[in-house]
């Protein structure tokens, strides 16, 4: 499936089965809905999120019900690369209950600087609109998981 897009008011999802592009809105994302045009029953798909400029960004962290990790990497990054299948692992595993956003620190270093990301690869767990839990380094996807379960804990109590 191809990696979804976002806009100002949600992700766009490719519907597997007749092509339709359909928009989830930023704040139904964790609701599966139905195919504009073949009805069939569509959800976040199990893939990273690219996230092409800062507004998009924050429209996603401030609107998702669901907790969103962001990894924070750049092409010439080595260990960027190690930890880009852990994240496909916890975005499969955890598909329609978690979403992974990728920021790349080169292009959108407005980000990097704003987050005051000094090293990468550099994993944020947002929740409610805010930052909860950061970690700096390669993860396996076991671990990344865990940090949601943690992140998400603090905020529900
Ligand atoms: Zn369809």
């Amino acid at each position: 499936m191809a990696a979804p897009d976002l806009d100002d008011r949600g992700v766009i999802i490719t519907c597997a089965a007749c092509g339709q592009k359909n928009r989830l809105a930023y704040e139904r994302m964790a609701d599966p809905v139905r195919c504009g045009r073949c009805k069939q029953m569509l959800g976040l798909p199990g893939e990273p999120i690219e996230i092409r400029d800062s507004a998009a960004f924050d429209r996603l962290v401030a609107r998702s019900p669901l907790p969103v990790v962001v990894d924070y990497w750049a092409p010439w990054c080595g260990p960027c690369r190690m930890v880009a299948p852990e994240l496909q692992r916890v975005a499969a595993r955890r598909a329609g209950r978690v979403v992974v956003a990728k920021v790349n620190t080169d292009e959108l270093a407005d980000l990097g600087q704003r987050f005051n990301i000094r090293s990468i690869p550099t994993l944020a767990i947002f929740a409610g609109g805010r930052e909860v839990s950061r970690v700096v380094g390669v993860r396996p996807a076991a671990e990344i998981e865990t940090l949601i379960d943690q992140a998400t804990d603090t905020v529900q109590r």
